[in-house]
């Protein structure tokens, strides 16, 4: 046998050898390993390994209440509420995707300081035709581009015009009425409009997350539908319910 076709033999060997591999890990790293290529390289069976080589432990199955889960630390409970795609016609007490972070995960991916993540950050100009506003995202993970190509879908259709006046991007500050980190502060998140809004705390005139609340939104399912087709989910899909708010959350929308 010739050595290209050995080597050519032993490539294909390991690919295999490979795939099996991240078959065989936690759906949710393996969503990770999808949604971030250039910055989580791979599983060491109890943490998930960053190409700078920090790591973080990946640990699922304990069972949390839902304020210990909004708090939690554990970078396997941002899987915990799956996000549904698409149109959603009713919200489960509690059920709040992606509104559970993993701020370890994201310092390490956008910067753990104002400063750092401001670094990265790039400006685009929103929906030049109907809008034309100046926004800083960051280019980490190509969410400028991401935010881009949004832009570029929505400023074709001049009956959304009055919903994409941005109330703002980044914006290094906590969760209002929490101690946790906002995405905004990463420079991953969008707010629209603020006069065709929602937002739960507004209406209970609260921050208790053990609320019943009555849902409501303004938002049109086409822009919902343009974001998550770039990455970003919806803060209108949380029964704590923030329908200006969008962010880039590409391991909650990656197909198993
Ligand atoms: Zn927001």
């Amino acid at each position: 046998m010739k050595i290209n076709t050995l080597i050519a033999l032993f490539l294909i060997c390991s690919l295999v050898i490979n795939a099996q591999d991240i078959a065989s890990y936690p759906t949710g790293v393996q969503k990770l390993l999808k949604a971030y290529p250039e910055q989580i390289k791979g599983y060491n069976g109890s943490s998930i390994i960053f190409t700078n080589g920090t790591k973080i432990l990946y640990k699922e199955g304990e069972k949390k209440t839902h304020e210990e889960l909004i708090n939690s630390s554990d970078l396997a409970d941002i899987f915990k509420y799956p996000y549904l795609k698409g149109k959603v016609e009713s919200i489960p007490k509690n059920y709040d995707p992606g509104r559970i972070r993993n701020e370890e995960l994201l310092k390490n991916m956008y910067g753990s300081s104002s400063a750092e993540v401001q670094k990265n950050l790039e400006t685009i100009i929103w929906c030049p035709n109907l809008v034309n506003q100046k926004l800083r995202v960051t280019r980490i993970n190509g969410v400028d581009k991401q935010l881009q190509k949004i832009s570029d879908e929505l400023d074709k259709h001049p009956a959304l015009k009055d919903y994409l006046y941005s109330a703002g991007t980044f914006n290094w500050r906590k969760v209002r009425g929490a101690d946790r980190l906002s995405s905004h502060s990463f420079g991953t998140a969008i707010d629209l409009n603020v006069k065709y809004s929602n937002y739960w705390q507004w209406d209970c005139r609260c921050t208790s997350e053990d609320t019943e609340l009555k849902y409501k939104n303004h938002i049109p399912q086409l822009i919902v539908d343009i974001f998550e087709k770039h990455g970003f989910i919806w803060g209108g899909k949380w029964y704590h319910y923030d329908t200006m708010h969008f962010e880039y959350r590409p391991e909650l929308l990656v197909e198993e």
